[in-house]
């Protein structure tokens, strides 16, 4: 067909994500040895998926109300600690992507800067400019830890917003709550919008996680729970922060997710009461398994959360040469490019099972020893 170009220019700021290209490499694999999963490998809990059974069987599949249902928002609320917040407000919003590019719409105007770490997950960037604004990277190599005086000086008059990742994808860090403290005040003395997206907040092994919320109370605090229940498909996310930026994130969501699927909001107070702390000491057993023994091959500092190792590749290697490789052992990684500015690390996801773990592994020490090229 002979058509113009109906392509709009705005997907010019949209970099295809580098992850998709992994998955293509490797749809002629039979059976990959695969830790480039960003979601976790347990079951979703028994209750949890009975009660979105229940609301599809009574008949509670028709929309809810923009900002979610009472149940799930008050027990969100508490789970946050800020039931007794007046001035604070809870919208759930289509996963924690749906809470990210609400609140990125409702805040950014054309020309912001926002600033974001590097390594970063590759939706800022992207979203950032889809809605406008400017993506201004801060470098966290090699320790990935806030280097606070850059941060400072990375501020401009246009800087609009600092987006924070804690635990971080794919650092694994989580960041100390001198650093978290430091930053949320840093925001709150240039006038800035901290954004804080704490999807992996469940996910912290030996230290314990600080929301910026605590330091400055203006933070936008957007996550989610498909990560830490096993259900990133029902896409459940919330958001809370100012109830004046809610409260602009509840008129875009009317336009453009209506709201979160209802058998999955319905799910969510039993979701809340679940102990998942067993799955959490499980995922902590494979971390230290996993950065244990590629340590000596790869040195690194042992992340304290999430699911991911972010490696240095060997001498020599750049990340995209190292991983290609790697994919034609069957193993899937992700090369760190598609999380920033530089090509010499890669992700392990260790949402796997222990044998995938060691066969990853062994790939892995046996990749450290070739020449590269
Ligand atoms: N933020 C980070 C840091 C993530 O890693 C992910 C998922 N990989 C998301 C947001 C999006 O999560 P969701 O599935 O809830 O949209």
């Amino acid at each position: 067909m002979n058509h113009p170009n109906w392509n709009a220019d705005r997907l010019a700021y949209l970099d295809p994500s580098g992850i998709r290209k992994v998955f293509d490499l490797a749809k002629n694999l039979k059976n990959p040895v695969n830790l480039s999963i960003g979601q976790p490998d347990f079951q979703v809990p028994d209750i949890v998926r009975q009660k979105a059974v229940d609301s599809i069987q009574n008949h509670a599949n028709g929309y809810t109300v923009t900002q979610g249902i009472d149940a799930a928002r008050d027990a969100l609320k508490i789970r946050e600690g800020i039931q007794h917040l007046q001035d604070r407000e809870l919208i759930l919003t289509s996963g924690t992507s749906g809470g990210l590019v609400l609140a990125l719409l409702a805040t950014i105007n054309p020309g912001d800067e926002v600033i974001l770490f590097d390594p970063w997950f590759a939706l800022y960037p992207n979203m950032i400019r889809l809605a406008g604004g400017t993506p201004v990277t801060v470098d966290t190599y090699p320790d990935f830890d806030l280097p606070l005086d850059r941060i400072g000086k990375a501020i401009t008059a246009k800087t609009k917003a600092i987006l924070l990742n804690n635990s971080g994808n794919p650092s694994g860090r989580v960041y100390p709550k001198g650093q978290v403290e430091a930053l949320a005040n840093l925001a709150k003395e240039n006038g800035v919008l901290l954004i804080s997206d704490e999807i992996y907040s469940s996910f912290t092994y030996d230290t314990e996680f600080v929301s910026p919320v605590c330091f400055n109370p203006d933070t936008l605090v957007v996550s989610g729970l498909g990560k830490s229940y096993g259900f990133t498909g029902w896409r459940v996310g919330f958001a809370h922060g100012p109830r004046d930026i809610i409260q602009q994130m509840i008129k875009l969501q009317q336009f453009i997710y209506v709201c979160t699927p209802t058998p999955a909001q319905h799910a969510i107070p039993a979701a809340l009461e679940c102990d998942i702390s067993p799955l959490i000491k499980n995922y902590q057993a494979k971390r230290d398994y996993l950065s244990d023994r590629l340590q000596s091959a790869f040195p690194h500092k042992k992340p304290e959360g999430a699911f991911y190792l972010f490696l240095p590749v060997p001498k020599g290697w750049t990340g995209s040469q190292f991983v290609a490789e790697a994919i034609r052992r069957e193993l899937l990684i992700i090369p760190g490019n598609v999380f920033g500015e530089k090509d010499t690390h890669f992700r392990v996801s260790y949402a796997a099972s222990q044998a995938t773990l060691e066969k990853g592994a062994d790939i892995l020490l046996e990749l450290a020893q070739l020449a590269p090229g």
